[in-house]
């Protein structure tokens, strides 16, 4: 594969951008390498500057559920644009989002919009702590919330993947008011409540953990924390940025049969416009400026174009039998992954749940961080990369979850596994 356009704009990019890149996993540094540089997308392939495709399994990180540049959600943009990009005062759509986003959650009876995942994990804990009047927040190991300070600890995601899983810039006295606990310990969940349950404003977590790959909950984890929160008078908020409406149409908490107090939602909202948005119980959220003290804004926020972009999306995967068409695609590409490994005597183990998967150079069961660190991350490297160069584009770094879309064949499914196969010999 000729690289040498990518090379290029990287040899640019490198001088005037952070690591050459606007997002820190982009550099492909764990993975060793260049990343590539986009020229386009269309259904599940990407296409770089130099005319390479590839077959994506990242999405844009999670919003192209229903592939690339799908015709519905492009036709619904470029309407929509004809008549503004941003008005400043409110727009129908932004009610027609929050009525799509409360009716298929119904734990959310009212939302606010936001801009990014990262906005929506840090209203979330302002209106935990603005409406319980307590400081603490509880994470879990290798979750992350995007790049809050209050969220910085013992992070996951990119910061897992560079080593910097606290960050420098994070002041340590807010740092101090973020409690960690180990995924998955019933144990260590009950006995940090026990201790300090009184000053917990809310506890935060990935229902599946996609920043630390993808770990599943064992069973009844969620609900047990479900108990904790109401039991200790805390708030207990799923970070759907990444399960919301992909696991199910509902997301996690729907899969799992969960009410959380406080949602998050992202990417596929926005259809692959910058969105985010929050909500939760309704006597939560009229506590949310103006309607109440806690104050939150935003000069984009409920952006028409992004709306439309999303409703579109939201539509596409209402359609009957979506979620069940992702989770055997997600099956079938997990299955002959796993196969293509044992042929060629590789350790190495899936997770998955529908349209989104974790792969570990390590033999299963994977249900801890502690699981997910022990994967080989050098294998993945050269896994990765002899994907690549066979024109798979899997998540370059050995933490984060893949991700399928409705625009993945059958034949997308076994060119991938055939790859694999290759790829799997050259890391044997
Ligand atoms: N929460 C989760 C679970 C995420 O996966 C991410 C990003 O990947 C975020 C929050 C942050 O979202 P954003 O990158 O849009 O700020």
């Amino acid at each position: 594969m000729n690289h040498d356009r990518s090379h290029a704009l990287f040899t640019r990019a490198s001088e005037l951008l952070p690591g050459g890149v606007n997002s820190p996993v982009r550099a492909f540094k764990s993975v060793g390498g260049e990343p590539f540089f986009a020229q386009r997308a269309q259904g599940p392939y990407l296409f770089d500057v130099d005319g390479n495709r590839y077959i994506d399994y990242v999405g844009s990180w999670g919003p192209m559920i229903a592939g690339h540049a799908h015709p519905q959600v492009l036709d619904a943009v470029a309407r929509t644009m004809r008549d503004g990009l941003s008005f400043g005062v409110p727009n129908p759509l932004e009610v027609t989002m929050a009525e799509a986003i409360t009716s298929i959650v119904p734990s959310c009876e009212m939302v606010r919009m936001v801009n990014s995942g990262t906005e929506a994990t840090l209203s979330a804990i302002r209106v935990a702590r603005g409406a319980t009047g307590r400081s603490r927040i509880v994470k879990f190991e290798g979750c992350y919330h995007g790049h809050g300070d209050s969220f910085l600890v013992k992070a996951g995601s990119g910061a897992l993947t560079f080593g910097l899983p606290n960050s420098p810039g994070v002041p340590k006295a807010l740092a101090d008011l973020t409690l960690t606990l180990p995924y998955n310990d019933f144990e260590a969940a009950t006995a940090l409540f026990d201790e300090v349950g009184i000053d917990i404003a809310g506890l935060i977590i990935e229902p599946i953990v996609g920043n630390a790959n993808c770990i599943l909950p064992r069973e009844g984890y969620l609900q047990h924390l479900r108990e904790l929160c109401t039991r200790h008078g805390a708030l207990l908020i799923f970070d759907e940025v990444m399960t919301g409406f992909r696991v199910a149409l509902g997301g996690a908490q729907q899969r799992y049969g969960i009410a959380p107090d406080l949602s998050t939602f992202g990417k596929i909202i926005g259809g692959g416009m910058p969105v985010g948005a929050f909500g939760g119980r309704r006597d939560l959220m009229r506590q949310v400026a103006p309607s109440g003290p806690i104050y939150q804004a935003g000069t984009l926020s409920g952006n028409p174009v992004a709306m439309a972009a999303g409703l579109a999306t939201l539509e596409l995967i209402q359609a009957q039998g979506f979620h069940d068409a992702l989770e055997a695609s997600t099956h079938a590409l997990c299955g002959g992954l796993e196969a293509a490994a044992r042929e060629a005597g590789v350790a190495f183990h899936t997770t998955r749940a529908p349209g989104m998967f974790g792969l570990y150079f390590r033999e299963g069961p994977v249900e801890s961080f502690a699981d997910a660190l022990g994967s080989d991350a050098a294998k993945f490297g050269r896994f990765f990369h002899a994907m690549l160069e066979r024109g798979v584009y899997l998540a370059p770094s050995a933490f984060e979850a893949g991700f399928m879309s409705s625009a993945h064949s059958e034949a997308d499914i076994a060119a991938t596994v055939d790859a694999a196969r290759a790829a799997f010999a050259v890391v044997a």
